[in-house]
């Protein structure tokens, strides 16, 4: 049986979620049933690499990061908010659509952005420069 893996912090090693088990493709998000906002599109305890950022702007460049690590919000551990309000646009919560809006709890590095509006695709977004699945063992809390 392989160890447990979460997603940890490449600068500090902090764990960033609970245990999560890696899902072979992204999955798309999916419309809530009745059709207002979506349902996570990683269900709790997984965690999925998502081979192109959050989408395009009217330019046609890519929004947000390529190649996040992607969890269910409730997956996230202790992570902080980011100060900046900017970061935080959105109708009813955060869209995540100006950068990490999240820090990690250890160093404070901007690793994650939370998707968690009304419109939005519902996810944490990790970032690939700075968080990683790792071996439980090899983190701290
Ligand atoms: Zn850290």
């Amino acid at each position: 049986m392989s160890e447990k893996q979460v997603v940890g912090c490449r600068r500090c090693g902090r764990a960033l979620s609970r245990e999560v088990y890696p899902l072979p493709e992204m999955p798309q998000p999916e419309l809530r049933a009745g059709g207002e906002g979506y349902d996570p599109t990683v269900p709790v305890g997984y965690v999925a690499v998502d081979p192109v950022g959050i989408g395009r702007d009217a330019t046609g460049a890519t929004v947000g990061t390529v190649g996040c690590l992607v969890t269910h919000i409730d997956d996230g551990l202790d992570l902080v908010p980011h100060e900046d309000a900017a970061r935080h646009h959105g109708c009813c919560a955060d869209d995540g659509l100006d950068g990490p809006n999240l820090r990690c709890p250890g160093c404070r590095s901007e690793i994650a952005t939370l998707r968690d509006d009304c419109w939005s695709p519902q996810e944490l977004r990790f970032e690939p420069d700075v968080a990683a699945l790792m071996p439980l063992s090899k983190t701290w809390t």
